[in-house]
């Protein structure tokens, strides 16, 4: 390992939770992989032709670089749409390359219109509609304008999809708040509809939609968190279950795999004696003699400061604690009670060895993170491998 950690990413896990959420999603719907923030830390450039393989040609990216880097190893066919952010210099690459993007406010409608003429190419574009989130998304008191200008410019600009976005349908009491997002968009896409517009896909529904909202399952929905093995919320996770029960459907306690693994190894051991300060500062002292070891990953690799004495990692199948401050490139781990640990064995910081596993919600919920925020901290410089790692048996817990 020339890298101080490695990130592996399990083919079979992927394949097995794309085909679990197609059975959620249906035959019908588009599934768009959503890949924004490095692919939640799994690395742009080994996930999407991994997911290319299961047979999605749709992804979805938070801003122009993440395009440009699916763009690079992506299919020539396969589709990319920018959810976010273009500075309006960068518009001209967007529609020459063919990336679809969000109309997210008028004054985005208006230059894209103005750059498609100066470049005599048409945009393809998603009408992104305010419901409740109040985020971005085109307002009721705007869309009669927008829907005069694209009627007019047809020639210009294709509706590629109409589409809105949750204020967290991952927890129930939102449970109104979505409810009438739901409503507020078939309302809003009704309307453009009556007015003569061709919406293209409607689509809405994220990873916790699809679970809790199936009814927002529409032409297409955008999957990130899931399609990497976790849940929005253990809350999702738990409702789905319910529903199984409730409906007398015997249904797998953990349907969804976890893709990726963080693995580092041992840099030295030394013996500390007891009455000892560990680490920086006085946070730790041995209570008894000690062998401690070093592994090459601090806080610049995203292994959080606040799991300092707090969290674990596994060596040699069992559980070794992390003893005193993680550093800004090393933290320190108790092996006292775990016998033969030498130089270069495995440190796993997120995933299984043997039967164990530091799942990313632990990991997560240590540092009071989302899980979303442990994944997107991963080191982007760090080494990554697809593997073909068989799938542990289905278990209870996450
Ligand atoms: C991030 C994002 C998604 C995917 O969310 P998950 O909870 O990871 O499935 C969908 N739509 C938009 C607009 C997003 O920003």
């Amino acid at each position: 390992m020339s890298s101080t950690s490695r990130i592996t990413l399990n083919r079979l896990a992927l394949a097995n939770n794309l085909a679990f959420l197609r059975t959620v999603i249906g035959d019908h719907a588009i599934f768009s992989s959503v890949v924004k923030s490095n692919a939640y830390g799994h690395g742009i450039e080994h996930f999407v032709p991994l997911v290319e393989a299961c047979g999605i040609d749709h992804f979805s990216v938070f801003s122009l670089e993440e395009a440009r880097r699916v763009k690079h190893v992506c299919a020539p066919e396969t589709r990319i749409m920018i959810m976010g952010h273009i500075a309006d210099e960068d518009l001209p690459w967007v529609i020459e390359q063919g990336i679809e993007f969000y109309i997210f406010a008028p004054h985005r409608l208006r230059e894209t219109l103005r750059v498609c003429r100066e470049l005599d190419r048409r945009a393809r574009v998603h009408l992104e509609l305010e419901t409740g989130l109040h985020r971005t998304g085109l307002e009721e008191d705007e869309l009669p304008g927008v829907l005069e200008l694209v009627i007019q410019n047809q020639a210009l600009v294709e509706v590629a999809g109409t589409c809105t976005h949750f204020a967290g349908a991952e927890v129930v009491s939102n449970y109104y708040r979505i409810q009438n997002q739901i409503r507020e968009f078939h309302e809003r896409v009704r309307w453009l509809q009556d007015g003569g517009l061709d919406c293209g896909l409607l689509h809405a529904a994220c990873s916790a939609a699809i679970f809790n909202y199936p009814e927002t399952i529409l032409d297409m929905v955008r999957v990130g968190i899931a399609q990497y093995g976790m849940w929005s919320s253990q809350e999702t996770r738990i409702r789905y279950l319910q529903r199984g029960d409730r409906e007398g459907v015997t249904r797998s306690p953990d349907p969804l795999r976890r893709v990726l693994r963080w693995s580092s190894a041992i840099m030295d051991v030394k013996e500390v004696a007891e009455g000892e300060y560990i680490s920086y500062g006085y946070s730790f002292l041995s209570s008894r003699g000690m062998r401690i070891a070093s592994v090459p990953v601090g806080y610049a690799q995203g292994y959080k400061r606040e799991i300092s004495n707090q969290g674990h990692v596994l060596i040699r199948g069992s559980r070794a604690p992390v003893v005193g401050v993680i550093n800004m490139n090393m933290m320190l781990v108790d092996i006292t009670d775990i016998p033969d640990v030498t130089i270069g064995d495995e440190v796993v910081l997120i995933g299984m060895q043997g039967d164990i596993e530091i799942s990313v919600s632990s990991f997560s919920d240590m540092v009071h993170n989302l899980n979303y925020e442990t994944l997107v901290g991963l080191p982007a410089e760090t080494e990554r491998l697809v593997v073909d790692r068989p799938l542990p048996a289905r278990r209870n817990g996450l």
